[in-house]
């Protein structure tokens, strides 16, 4: 027979996964802190939830009895029984998943009341208001938690009652108004559910298990499980546990306490209590709590006792704690105690202090700090003390925070940056043409999209706030207004944007600015000692190639050229390359590129001083680099209709236009295939890569990377190409320079072997290898069916987000692997956006990969995650 019930005594911190978070540390607290400070009860399986939602509703074979059980041996601990007309056992009935779901999952409260245990109640315990409390209290929380009836009906009551009586507190409620409150509960109870309320406690004690099963699959919960990336069919547990009552006067209170300050991280307990309350006021907001300092006035005993259990707890879990209490006539109980979770500062503080009061160790200390917190270190932010109305909300797609007229193009966005205004770009979204505007502006707002749309990737690339997906705003682009419910805002008014928590708003909020403080530069430096993964980062510019340096990169993992044809002085040498009718004509053209390439290559050289440098070879296919074809044909007419003199250039554009237009240009002439098709342009390329190098101060380590490669002879003939340059340049190929591929496609994974013969490294391309190994469109698929998908729980995250493990990382560990078995020295690294996640560098690290390569703001959070990696999985490979 499955165990679904244990007892408090029975469980421990290492058991959440089957008792919940919070069973498990109350078990945990009662060996710690002895069976005196908690109270007594038992907790339900996660197991027995998974069960129940099984069997459609209804509780596995055995539990009833287990639970019956469990309660006798409750009682018999307490000496006192459930429904007992003299001196009632009362009991909490309180949820508890492996993971906090703070406020999602429903809790019971006084529990075993009834017409006549509540006058026992009041009796044995010479209080009478108390009493009354009490069960109104639990009719309320049972109508609203087992029968779903609105939270308002019982507060409109309360509210009634307060006002016939002339006072405005909860606590003014006097016996009689508190008797004819429960009375009017039980009617609204029976009102709405066509049924008594249940005077027998067995009955109620089912009803609430049951429902607290229930408020799993709630939507609320639902919900919330999404935007954590929890799943489905973990089941919550359920605990039972004898109440304590910090509502039965001045000596009684409630409170919540943080072993350290959770705000900043400082070594002072900070928290909230309330004399004469039960731990629900304490959080609901109806009564103003005092801060926990106070308790030293109001009890002096129990405040250091309090503040002695949290010490115990922390050094206990090696870990700062959030816990609950309640004081029951000057006994102090426990009732809950989790690792807090903490803004960035107080995490690094934590780990820093810890390490320094010899609590932890260095390791230990990395693991309590969640490396995706610390992105709001890096970025200046909303003062958190500022009051402001938010006028929209939205995905919080790139942190930090940022103010600015309103622009609604790129254009704008430039023209205003010339005249040193600051900007925030807002459109519905955006795409290729637009990226010039996110260099301009402060920060990027945007009215469609999610996490992994064009504006959120490429702003988090360079580091600019977004808010995107604000789906409030109505952006009219051609009479450049944003209307959001009724308020019309025009270009040059002023918004500002807090990208870490997805706001909009008119008002003049202060920021606070971001520095890589000492405390943080303490545990990089940690990080830097104990991981295994090397992290560069993806940079295009000199600007960014140093301030990655800053943050700590180790090289450049992605270079990529395309921008560098984008720029205003480029664009229209680019197009006569393409415009070119034969060879020598486009090698005249790109003759004109190449020094300005060869110095775009110098500017990054100098940057990464004798580092290593990625650089990848053109990618996109040309038509980017070409007018849109319906802007071009609506160009065409007018210049026929006024009969311009540039006519003829236009027709000859828009015809070159539709030659090299394809049905899916993502997967047309791009990557090597352009090398293949038109290899003087990759000679220019490598020309100037070359050129850049011989005239770098300190010897730089170029590694020319062609993309998208499927077949060995692409990388053969590529290889050969790049040398035969080298030769011409009298470089060294293996010495001066390396020719490697970016592996991006599934076939290249499959014949890694062969392709690895030519290569001298590989880098993973993980968002085009997701694009192609899910056939999945990163820009289409985001607003279209993965909000679906993630609904149907047929995934619960983004593929762009976190490496997709079974398939894409698969394909990853697949290359890896054949690539090194043919080519031992092979140099392995990954530079799609997962290098900056850090589950997905995890997945790396056990990959076996050398380096990961990110953005430049995220490299700090690469060198915790790969250090995080380390000390988990010290081998650091699968085998
Ligand atoms: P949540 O997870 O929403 O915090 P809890 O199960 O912790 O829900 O309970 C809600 C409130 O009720 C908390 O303030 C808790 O301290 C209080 N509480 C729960 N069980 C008891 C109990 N046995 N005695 C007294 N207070 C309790
Ligand atoms: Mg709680
Ligand atoms: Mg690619």
């Amino acid at each position: 027979m499955t165990k679904w019930v244990y007892d408090f005594a029975e469980g421990s911190k290492e058991m959440r996964e089957l008792l919940g978070g919070k069973g498990a540390n109350v078990a945990e607290m009662t060996r710690v802190l002895g069976p005196e400070r908690v109270p007594a009860g038992f907790t339900i399986t996660t197991e027995a939830c998974v069960e129940y939602m099984k069997a459609q509703r209804s509780e596995p074979e055995g539990m009833a009895e287990q639970v019956a059980e469990a309660l006798d041996r409750l009682q018999e601990m307490a000496g006192k029984t459930l429904g007992d007309r003299d001196d009632p056992l009362l009991v909490s009935v309180r949820s508890g998943a492996r993971e906090s779901m703070p406020g999602m999952l429903d809790t019971v409260l006084n529990l075993g009341l009834n017409d006549e245990s509540v006058n026992g109640l009041a009796e044995n315990t010479d209080n009478e208001r108390f009493a009354w409390d009490s069960y109104r209290r639990f009719v309320q929380m049972f109508g609203n938690v087992s029968r779903g009836i609105a939270g308002e009906k019982f507060e409109d009551a309360i509210k009634a009652a307060k006002d016939q009586r002339g006072v405005s507190e909860d606590t003014e409620l006097d016996v009689d108004a508190l008797k004819e409150l429960t009375q009017t509960f039980k009617d609204i109870y029976a009102q709405e559910t066509g049924e008594d309320f249940p005077q027998d406690p067995q009955e109620q004690l089912r009803h609430s298990i049951r429902a607290v099963f229930d408020s799993w699959v709630g939507n609320r919960a639902r919900a919330y499980r999404r935007q954590n990336h929890i799943p489905d069919d973990w089941g919550t547990a359920v605990n039972v546990q004898q109440m304590v009552f910090g509502n039965k006067g001045d000596t009684s209170g409630s409170g919540v306490a943080f072993s350290r300050d959770e705000v900043t991280g400082a070594p002072e307990p900070s928290g909230d209590f309330l004399p004469n309350a039960q731990g629900e006021d304490v959080v609901s907001g109806v009564r103003t709590p005092r801060d926990i300092s106070e308790m030293r006035e109001w009890m002096p005993e129990v405040h250091e006792q309090l503040m002695e259990i949290l010490r115990k707890l922390e050094a206990h879990y090696k870990n700062m704690q959030d816990t609950e209490f309640t004081v029951e006539e000057g006994q102090l109980y426990m009732l809950q105690t989790r690792n807090a979770k903490r803004p960035a500062q107080a995490a690094v503080r934590f780990a820093v202090d810890a390490v320094s009061e010899n609590l932890l160790d260095r390791a230990q200390a990395l693991m309590t700090i969640d490396p995706g917190t610390l992105d709001a270190l890096l970025h200046p932010t909303f003062d958190p003390k500022a009051d402001f109305d938010v006028l929209a909300s939205g995905v919080n797609a790139s942190p930090g925070a940022a103010k600015g007229e309103i622009v609604f193009t790129a254009a704008d966005a430039v023209a205003a940056a010339e005249d040193g205004r600051d900007v925030i770009l807002v459109r519905p979204f955006t795409d290729a043409e637009d990226v010039a505007g996110f260099h301009a502006a402060r920060g990027i707002l945007t009215s469609e999209g999610g996490k992994a749309s064009h504006a959120a990737l490429v702003a988090r690339g360079m580091g600019r706030p977004a808010v995107v997906g604000a789906q409030a705003l109505e952006i009219d682009l051609a009479a450049k207004t944003v209307s959001v419910n009724g308020t019309k805002l025009h270009e040059g008014d002023r918004i500002a944007i807090d990208g870490t928590k997805g706001q909009v708003t008119t008002d003049d909020v202060p920021l606070v600015e971001a520095r890589v403080d000492e405390n943080f530069e303490e545990v990089l430096r940690w990080a830097d000692e104990l991981r295994r993964l090397d992290v560069r980062t993806n940079a295009d510019t000199p600007e960014d190639a140093t301030r990655a340096r800053e943050l700590g990169a180790q090289g450049i993992g992605l270079c990529r050229t395309e921008h560098m044809f984008m720029a205003e002085d480029r664009q229209p040498k680019m197009r006569a390359m393409i415009m070119a009718d034969d060879r020598d004509s486009r090698k005249e053209a790109l003759a004109e590129l190449l020094p300005l390439q060869q110095e775009d290559f110098e500017g990054i050289f100098k940057a990464m001083a004798g580092l290593p440098v990625t650089i990848r070879l053109l990618d996109p296919p040309l038509h980017e680099f070409l007018p849109n074809a319906e802007d071009l044909a609506a160009a065409v007419e007018r210049a026929r209709l006024e009969d311009a003199h540039d006519l003829p250039r236009l027709e000859r554009l828009l015809e070159r236009v539709h030659e090299i237009s394809e049905e899916n240009p993502m997967l047309g002439t791009r990557g090597c295939r352009l090398g293949i098709l038109y290899p003087e342009i990759y000679e220019m390329q490598v020309h100037a890569i070359l050129r850049a190098a011989k005239a770098a101060a300190e010897p730089p380590h170029p590694e020319i990377m062609i993309p998208l490669v499927d077949y060995e002879h692409e990388i053969e003939i590529m290889r050969e190409l790049v040398k035969s340059i080298g030769d011409q340049e009298g470089l060294e190929i293996g010495t001066d320079y390396t020719v490697g591929t970016m592996i991006e496609l599934p076939r290249a994974c499959f014949v890694a072997d062969r392709i690895a013969r030519f290569a001298d490294f590989f880098s993973f391309g993980t968002n085009d290898l997701t694009q192609t190994a899910l056939g999945f469109s990163r820009d289409d698929v985001e607003s279209k069916f993965v909000p679906t998908y993630l609904e149907r729980s047929i995934i619960d995250r983004s593929p762009f987000e976190t490496i997709d493990k079974p398939g894409v990382g698969w394909l990853v560990r697949l290359g890896a692997w054949v690539g090194r078995e043919a080519h031992p020295g092979l140099q392995l690294g990954i530079c799609g956006e997962h290098g900056g996640d850090p589950e997905s560098v995890v997945f790396f690290h056990r990959a076996g990969l050398d380096y990961v390569s990110c953005s430049p703001f995220r490299v700090p959070i690469a060198r915790i995650a790969a250090a995080q990696a380390a000390i988990r999985y010290p081998i650091g490979r699968w085998d």
